[in-house]
């Protein structure tokens, strides 16, 4: 029998939650408890990172060696000897915590030096620094925006930015994916003297939609005199000259008024940056909650982000390892019949339209020692569903390789259960 079960908690972009979702969201949470079950889908790392491990679920039962697919850590430096190195050091030298905000003095010199760096690094004058990528989306957004205010998101970004907005209370709007014409409708009626607008989009879109044409949104953004925040969580790193992004990659770093990064995803730490106008990182520090109301960025995880951020700019070679294996990864799945979708980076989606077939093939992967997500609603829209692997510069062809033959056998297996299923007994 195939055990298709889903994860009980959906992670859902939803605005909000409806009683009855709540209600059902409660039920599955008391039931899970009074099972002793873990969400099956949520591992934990028990030895290893980065690449491969041991995973296993959170009660510690089912561990498997595994090729791991799921982490953003596309450069690989969380595990590069300099970064180590640095992480160490400012343990030493700091301790482990800054136990209070970044505006409470919970700053040090590598913190400062983080913000220079990067700002730099991106074309921009100046950097305001955050304890994630998340709290630097909803940060700057409601620190700049008030409740007379516009933002206006593609319908395909991040949370963080939605919450942000909620957070001050601006009205959201949204525009199709990537459609410059759609957000130039929505542009049309919103614009007025009164009001800020901010137009939000991301670099690259996370689930396998590939980039977004950041000229041309900028062009349109600015006929209507709106500003633009790109959020480069999935380009940072490996797009540009020196892995600094999407917009140094199209030449719009200066007319773009806020890029913003997390240090989780090709720096290997943790924290978020919004790289901008000095008079604007002031305003932010002096306006935004998150920035005001939370501790700083641990030590480690600065000196690391810091260090990475060197080894960014001094070795061209971890970017040329990253797209080398992600092209190798997509011609591979492509010629064995997979429909990879319209992305073109190193997030690489095999679709499978139906939730249950797909829930069972990354149940099958796991057993065979190859961690993979499902992506599905409300992530994506209903019948979108899809793998999701996650190439690093760590990772070989040998892993790609091992992955597919997993996955052709994953997809075999399933399909062989469900079509005996669909069979009615005779
Ligand atoms: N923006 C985007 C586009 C993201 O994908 C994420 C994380 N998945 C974030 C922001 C938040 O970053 P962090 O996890 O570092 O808080």
């Amino acid at each position: 029998q195939l055990r298709a079960s889903h994860p009980p908690f959906a992670l859902a972009k939803a605005p909000s939650w409806s009683a009855a979702d709540k209600s059902r969201l409660v039920q599955a949470a008391t039931q899970m408890v009074s099972e002793r079950r873990a969400n099956p889908y949520s591992k934990v790392l028990r030895t290893g990172s980065g690449t491969r491990g041991t995973v296993a679920d959170a009660r510690h039962s089912d561990a498997r060696e595994a090729i791991i697919w799921t982490t953003n850590l596309y450069l690989g430096l969380n595990r590069d000897a300099a970064v180590i190195d640095a992480a160490h050091q400012a343990v030493t030298e700091f301790g482990t915590g800054m136990g209070t905000s970044a505006a409470a003095s919970g700053l040090t010199d590598l913190h400062l030096a983080f913000e220079q760096e990067f700002a730099s690094l991106v074309g921009k004058p100046a950097a305001c620094l955050f304890p994630t990528g998340y709290t630097a989306n909803v940060g700057a957004v409601a620190g700049l925006l008030g409740e007379n205010d516009v933002v206006v998101i593609d319908q395909l970004c991040h949370a963080s930015i939605v919450d942000g907005a909620r957070l001050c209370g601006a009205k959201v709007r949204t525009f199709k994916h990537n459609d410059v014409n759609d957000l130039a409708s929505v542009l049309e009626t919103e614009t007025s003297p009164y009001r800020t607008v901010l137009v939000v989009i991301e670099g690259v879109y996370s689930m396998g939609e590939g980039a977004a044409p950041v000229a041309e949104i900028v062009r349109m953004a600015k006929r209507y005199q709106a500003l633009v925040l790109v959020d480069e969580a999935h380009s940072f790193g490996f797009y540009g000259e020196c892995g600094a992004g999407i917009c140094a990659a199209h030449g719009v770093s200066e007319e773009v008024d806020f890029i913003m990064t997390t240090l989780s995803k090709s720096l290997g730490s943790l924290g978020g940056v919004v790289a901008t106008s000095a008079e604007y990182v002031e305003l932010l520090k002096a306006s935004s909650r998150a920035y005001i109301f939370q501790a700083s960025v641990s030590p480690a995880d600065i000196a690391a982000a810091l260090a990475a951020l060197q080894r960014l700019r001094d070795d061209d070679s971890l970017r040329e390892r990253l797209w080398d294996t992600a092209r190798y990864m997509r011609a591979r799945f492509c010629a064995a019949g997979f429909d990879l979708g319209s992305g073109d980076g190193p997030i690489v989606t095999p679709h499978f339209g139906d939730k249950d077939r797909l829930y069972a093939i990354v149940q099958r992967l796991f057993e065979k020692g190859i961690q993979a997500s499902a992506v599905t609603y409300p992530i994506v829209e209903t019948g979108r569903g899809r793998l999701r692997f996650i190439c690093s510069a760590a990772h070989t062809k040998d892993d790609v390789d091992a992955t597919l033959v997993a996955l052709q056998d994953a997809v075999k297996e399933v399909d062989a259960v469900l079509s005996r299923s669909a069979t009615p007994e005779s």
